[in-house]
């Protein structure tokens, strides 16, 4: 959440801040702002609302300079006004600081400056870090050449919480000083000009060496280069930075013919999938090969319990990964949040494997939970698409996604390639134990048959438009599915309220008559999940109670399946395919009703009201 980027360089700075920060506006866009220093001293621009607005009002008079800093703000403490809006300044005004992420004791920081004679202007926590390393800059002598560095250092000393930060003073014009614990932060390095930013995304266009910092790391950046510290150490960090060359094209991040990065991406994922799952099958041995899980297969064997955590639309796919592990596998699989894991004392034994799912690899929640898994000694593997994120780093194996950028808030490509996943580690765990090599083989041919399939559901865009035209009336929305499928309903259920704002609930098919049933009449239509499975003789009963009720009823089923055509009001087809591969395709035609109910309906699809991606706030 929350996208910073900062220049020092021969160049212009506010054009190259602008262009970066457009690339981050998924992070977060209530309001933004720009500070640049020059011969002036510190110049500053802060607009609420989307970046257009920050555009508009730098456009007429631009702020010159080659040193500046800038932030899209998704509020965690104050109200998204201008005067909360990021760069925050220091009692002084001299200097000035954008942050991601959340001053925990920011309460007690500020009642002790308050005490100290401070004033402040705004009710968020990053003021009150500006306003402490404001401080600690003034008690040290103007003589002292690291004397910004240093007051970062000794401030953030004092903190608990998150940040990814960086701090620019007025009388230390070139210099810019990043820090980061918790939120992300990467140094962009360019011949004569350095960037920090959130996201490589930011600076890919100018530079394609970085260094992504760890936490508690502080880096300096001047006119000569860069230099590192260690919060947990004062010296300069010898261990130094990894530096690395990042294989982003630019191009990726862009909406190219189509009218929404959502869209765009949905329709990726003919791409995506195969790429989660290129190198990974076995024909040979009718397996599935996953390397970077860093286990021997005895290691694999012992397997005796799996706990998979993550949140939103990540803890979606653990969710149907827990029915397709199980089922291929018989492993026992448990699915819990991972903000609730990350504080509950979750029992695990010896033979207990978790595994984190995030897209960003940077979701605080998630982050905690592994963090607690590996403080208890156990053995955490990820499933992430940023191959440089703290999960990454911070996990003893996993799988990458290797979806490509996702710049929509709301996920996609990030539900079903994990969902892949699921499918090639029930494959590979279940051919160390009871499936034969031509189940084994009936499993790869499912996975090799799905982007073709995905195109099949794909081609369905325009019926399923015209079904979310006939049900926009709605207020809200049910959504049913048993079984594999009863993760894709709650995931339906969830894309629908991100970008439209419909109220949506999903829930177990079964559960309709235990309580669900009561808000079904003829004003709430329900999305039925019921593909031609060993369910469906009872979906089809359930489907019938809501009919009974004058219910409006949407069905997702099997091509070819007529007598659904006499149940439900409308139906969305999926291919035929075995249940564990099924989600994923009611999972493409959900979002694409979702899509297309939001765009009907006016909305912003992309940045939905409230949300940001990469969720980096507890
Ligand atoms: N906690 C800070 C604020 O509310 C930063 C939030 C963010 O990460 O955007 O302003």
């Amino acid at each position: 959440m929350c996208g910073i980027v900062a220049y020092l360089g021969d160049k212009e700075a506010q054009p190259l801040l602008l262009e970066g920060l457009r690339r981050l506006e998924y992070r977060g866009y209530d309001s933004s702002g720009l500070a640049v220093l020059n011969g002036k001293g510190l110049e500053m621009v802060k607009k609420v609302g989307r970046i257009e607005q920050l555009e508009r009002a730098l456009g007429p008079n631009p702020l010159h300079g080659s040193l500046g800093i800038c932030h899209t703000r998704w509020a965690t403490h104050g109200k998204a006004t201008e005067v909360n809006a990021h760069p925050h300044t220091d009692a002084s005004g001299k200097l000035a600081i954008v942050h991601n992420g959340v001053i925990e004791n920011y309460g007690t920081l500020k009642k002790k400056l308050i005490e100290k004679g401070f004033q402040f202007r705004t009710e968020t926590d990053t003021e009150v870090l500006a306003f402490l390393i404001g401080f600690y800059f003034d008690t040290l002598n103007s003589e002292t050449e690291n004397r910004l560095e240093m007051a970062v250092m000794e401030a953030l000393r004092e903190v608990t919480g998150t940040y990814g930060l960086v701090a620019i003073h007025q009388d230390q014009p070139d210099v810019m000083v990043g820090a980061r614990r918790g939120s992300p932060l990467v140094l962009g390095i360019g011949p004569h000009e350095h960037f920090l930013a959130s996201d490589v995304a930011a600076i890919a266009a100018h530079t394609q060496t970085v260094a992504h910092l760890r936490d508690f790391d502080v880096v300096t950046v001047d006119r000569q280069g860069y230099r590192l510290k260690s919060l947990t150490h004062n010296a300069p960090d010898e261990s130094g930075l990894e530096i690395s060359q990042i294989d982003y094209q630019a191009a990726d991040a862009e909406m190219g013919d189509f009218p929404h990065f959502m869209l765009k991406e949905i329709f990726e994922q003919t791409l995506s999938i195969q790429n989660a799952v290129r190198g990974r099958l076995n024909l040979e041995e009718c397996t599935a090969q996953l390397g970077g899980l860093n286990l021997s297969p005895q290691e694999l064997r012992d397997i005796d319990r799996i706990v998979i955590t993550g949140c939103g639309t990540a803890m979606h796919a653990g969710i149907v990964g827990e029915y397709i592990i199980e089922s291929l596998a018989h492993v026992p699989v448990e699915v819990e949040w991972a903000s609730e894991f990350r504080l509950r004392n979750s029992p695990l034994d010896r033979r207990t494997l978790v595994l984190v799912v995030s897209q960003s690899g940077e979701t605080e929640d998630t982050l905690g939970a592994l963090r607690e898994a590996r403080r208890k000694g156990h053995r955490v593997l990820g499933i992430c698409n940023n191959v440089a994120s703290s999960l990454a780093r911070e996990t003893d194996g996993g799988v990458y996604m290797y979806a490509g950028p996702e710049i929509s808030v709301a996920s996609t490509k990030a539900f079903t390639s994990p969902t892949i996943i699921f499918v090639l580690l029930g494959l590979l765990l279940g051919r160390m134990r009871f499936l034969s090599a031509s189940q084994g083989l009936q499993i790869i041919q499912a996975i090799e048959a799905l982007p073709d399939q995905i195109t099949q559901v794909l081609k369905q865009s325009g019926h399923i438009n015209q079904i979310a035209e006939k049900y926009s009336y709605s207020r809200s929305m049910l959504f049913f599915g048993r079984q594999m499928q009863y993760g894709i309903a709650l995931e339906g259920a969830l894309k629908m309220k991100e970008i439209s704002y419909i109220h949506a609930e999903g829930h177990p098919t079964a559960e309709l008559k235990h309580g669900v049933i009561a808000l079904v009449d003829e004003n709430t239509p329900s999305v039925f999940l019921c593909p031609k499975d060993g369910a469906y003789d009872k979906n089809i009963n359930n489907l019938q109670q809501i009919k009974a009720r004058k219910g409006p009823v949407i069905a997702i089923a099997t091509e070819g399946d007529e007598e659904i055509l006499q149940q439900a009001d409308d139906v969305i087809y999926i291919p035929d395919a075995p249940e564990y591969t099924a989600p994923i395709l009611s999972a493409v035609a959900l979002q694409l009703f979702a899509y297309h109910m939001a765009v009907i309906l006016g909305r912003d699809v992309d940045k939905p009201r409230n949300l940001a991606k990469s969720v980096t706030v507890p």
